[in-house]
This record gives structure tokens, sequence and C-alpha cells, in this order.
């Protein structure tokens, strides 16, 4: 999860500044990279108006916060972080995926806890925040339109961002709340995220996260209908998508990671895509689980595809390939063989980066309806005999890197060197590479530049380098 929070003790280190009178609006943004996009999109359209923003509650005329509500622990964090905006600087709009939320008795869990918040709008609410903005804190006189970058605002490091293609899911997973809070599948306009990865690049973005609930349904919901970009067509889909972008990282040298892609047969298209470093040789497939009976209880989309063939055919094509996947130990009615089932499928699918959850039933999810539901203390022990299995796969995975001269997107620069990722490593959730400077004084690293690494040295999750 990630989170820009306010400080309640710094004096207002304002960003953005553009006069004294321009009122300010502080802004706390808790979720996943979907929500942060949703909040790097009201920074824009805030910053487009001539508002400032504000670093700390006492510098704020008003505070905005987009909350996370996909288990319960995200929707404490959400409901204190409401409380302690209240609390602190008292004018509070909030939004995001908990704002969508009802509880049992079909009430709004945020006015429920804190009737004191002035509005509250759904995740993907654009409109409705700045309309509340509007009447709480009314607009400054003089837009500034032209302060904006073209990029927008941006919460991510300079030089790498994320880009939302589509908002909403068409599918209905028995454990997720998402469509209820998001809706069905919209997907963008093509040449308007062409048009915004354009942007990034030329601000400097050197890697370019492509993020949805579902990136291989792109385009479903406008019957991948063709798009003109640069006076040239290109369909509504993920693999001419995919193409286009790689076209256009390869101009700015840059890099393409592709998120939330489930195992659909026209995905085979896009890993001969990934030869020439542009589109990165990394799928992030959010599998959770490999017995088909749990899959179907799941209702998971593409349960019927046959994801051990799959990767193994992937690998083939494109050894480098990185797979990173999340699956959930603990199911309902998830049988000890059934989890055995799993434990041989990981054994064998070697999967690269693994995050593995022991269920939690997400208030208004169907799965908590399913019978057997399986004790707290065997989910528990189910999550920690995955992980266990997991470090041994990682951790030969990555000494296999050993000796090999790797690219490197550094991150931060520290006392000792760098610390960077590979095509294997997106940002947060992954490994990272620690870089040790070349000896010559004039090649000294800097944070958002390409650098090979001989990697020397490994662990379970990160790597140790030289740089080249
Ligand atoms: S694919 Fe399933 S888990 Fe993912 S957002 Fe859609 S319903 Fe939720």
């Amino acid at each position: 999860m990630q989170s820009q929070s306010l400080s309640r003790n710094k004096p207002a280190g304002d960003t953005g500044s553009t006069s004294g009178a321009a009122p300010k609006v502080g802004f706390v943004s808790l979720g996943c990279p979907k929500a942060l996009v949703d909040s790097e999109q009201i920074l824009t359209q805030l910053r487009a108006e001539g508002y400032e923003t504000a670093k700390s509650y006492d510098g704020a005329d008003l505070v905005i916060v987009n909350t996370c509500g996909f288990i319960d622990a995200a929707v404490q964090e959400s409901l204190d972080a409401i409380g302690e905006a209240l609390a602190e600087n008292g004018k509070v709009i909030v939004t995001g995926c908990l704002g969508a939320k009802k509880d049992a008795s079909g009430d709004d869990i945020i006015m429920k806890v804190h009737p004191k918040v002035l509005a509250v709008t759904g995740p993907h609410a654009l409109a409705e925040v700045m309309d509340s903005v509007h009447t709480h804190l009314p607009k400054p006189h003089e837009p500034f339109l032209d302060l904006i970058p073209a990029q927008g605002v941006k919460l991510t490091p300079k030089h790498y961002a994320y880009l939302k293609i589509s908002e909403g899911c068409n599918h209905r997973c028995s454990f997720c709340i998402i469509p209820s809070m998001r809706g069905d599948l919209v997907s963008r306009p093509i040449a308007d995220l062409m048009l915004e990865a354009e942007n990034l690049f030329k601000s400097g973005v050197k890697e370019l996260l492509v993020i949805s609930q579902d990136t291989s349904a792109y385009g479903v919901d406008v019957k991948f209908r063709t798009g003109f970009w640069n006076g040239r067509p290109i369909k509504t889909h993920m693999t001419q998508l995919t193409e286009a972008l790689g076209e256009l990282a390869k101009s700015y040298g840059a890099w393409i990671r592709l998120h939330y892609v489930y195992p659909y047969p026209h995905v085979d298209q896009i890993i001969p895509m990934m030869g020439d470093g542009h589109i990165l040789p990394y799928l992030d497939i959010p599998m959770q689980h490999a017995h088909p009976e749990v899959l179907k209880r799941m209702k998971r989309p593409a349960s019927g595809e046959k994801n051990l063939d799959r990767i193994q055919a992937w690998r083939k094509m494109n050894p480098d390939l990185t797979i990173r996947s999340t699956f959930i130990a603990g199911f309902p009615g998830e049988t000890e063989a059934e989890f055995e089932y799993l434990l041989d499928f990981l054994k064998e699918a070697q999967i690269d980066r693994l995050g593995c959850f022991a269920y939690s039933p997400v208030e208004g999810a169907t799965a908590n309806e399913l019978a057997n539901p399986v004790p707290e203390e065997v989910r528990e022990e189910r999550r920690g005999r995955v992980m266990l299995l997991q470090e041994e796969i990682s951790r030969n995975r990555l000494k296999a890197k050993v000796g090999k001269t790797v690219r490197v997107l550094i991150d931060e620069i520290n006392r000792t060197g760098g610390v960077g990722r590979t095509s294997a490593d997106a940002p947060e959730i992954d490994g990272v590479v620690y870089v040790k400077p070349p000896f010559e004084p004039h090649k000294k690293l800097a944070v958002g530049q390409f650098v090979d690494v001989k990697i020397t040295t490994s662990d379970a999750h990160d790597l140790w380098g030289e740089a080249q």
C-alpha cells in the first residue's frame, strides 16, 4: 500500500506556490497505484485551477483524503487518516474506494464514523471532488493553467509513473468488492493514453507502469474500437496498445512494465514484443490459486487456462521473463489437498516474485457465504508455508543472476552508492539492486539513470553488484 500523508508539525512547506493568497489544499493519498492515479488527477486539476498544495495540516485551508477500502486493515487506516485530518484541520473532503462502501445496514461507513466530514465520494470521481472543493473553498479568481506541466502533477518520483488504462472491472471474483466500488470496465481512449505517455516521457519518466484492474481486458467495453494516434489507426486492445507504447518508449530510451495481466491467449502475442528492452520481460499476473475447484469458487477470470503450460511456453519464448503473482491461502473450503496442489504448482511454476495473503473476509464479498471457512490459524499457517517455499525458490532464482550483467534503473543514491531495479523488479513490491558506484569519479550514479551492473551477491529478495 502506498500512502502520502500530511505532517502535523512541519511548517507549511508548500509545493507549486503561485501566490501568497491562493487557497491551499492538503492531500492524503492512501491505497493502491490506481488510487494514486486518482490522487494525481485531482492534484493536477487543483493546480490547473490555481489552488496550492500544503504539506502540513495547519498550512491547509481544507484537506482531501483519498481512501482505500479493500481489506479491513486498509479500512481502518483510512478511517484513522480521516480522524487525524478532522482533528488537525477540521475541513475534510473524503474520496476513494471507502467512500463507496456501505455497512451491513446499508449506511455510509464514513459518515457513520466521521459525521463531520464535508463531503464523501467514491473512487475515480474527479468532477464530484472538484465540486465539493469549489463549495467549501471557492476557486481562486485567476486560473493558472499555464503553470501546469503537460504530464500533470505526479506523486511518484520524476523517473517513473503509473499509466492507468481503464477503470472498473467486468469480473465478479467472489473475494473482491472492487466492481461494486468502481463499477464495470471503462477503457480510456487509446489516443489519450498515448498522449499521456508521451508527455510523461517528455517530462523525464524512464519507466511507465501500466495498471488497471484487468489489463488484458483493455478495450472489451468499446468492442476494441479503432482510435487514432498521430494520424495512425490503433485498436483499443491490449496488444496494440503495448506495441504502440513500446515504440514510443524506444524513442525515449524508456521502459514499459505491465501489471494486472490475466493469462488469456492473446497475452502470447505480447511476449515476442519483450525482446528489445523497452517492453520489459515482466508480467504481473494475479493468479490467486492453482487448484481448479478453488479457482471456480473464487470465480476467477481465465481460470480455465492452463497456467503452468502457458508460463513454460512463455519462458521458452523469452528465458528472461519475470513472473510476479499473488496468491490467497486458506480461501473458504480450501482442503489440505487443494492447498498442497497449490504448493506443487508453485514448485513447478517457479514464480519469480510472489506475494501470498491469508484469506481475509472482506465485508460484502460473496466468498464469505461459502461453506467450510478455513480457521484463521490454518489460513496463517498455510500462508507461512507458501512464503517459506517461495523464499527458497526466490533465493535460487536470484542466485542464478550472480555473475551476469544487468541493466538497472537507479531509484535512490545513498552513502554507499545507489539503489535501483532491474527489469525483474517493479517499484514498491519487488526486490532492489544495491549498486556499488564505479571507481571513476566522473561516472557518478544519478537517480533516473540506467546503468549496467555486474551482479556479485544475492539473497532471497535482493541483489548486490558493481556498476560497469
Ligand atoms: S479481476 Fe476479480 S479481483 Fe480483480 S478487480 Fe476484478 S473482480 Fe476484483
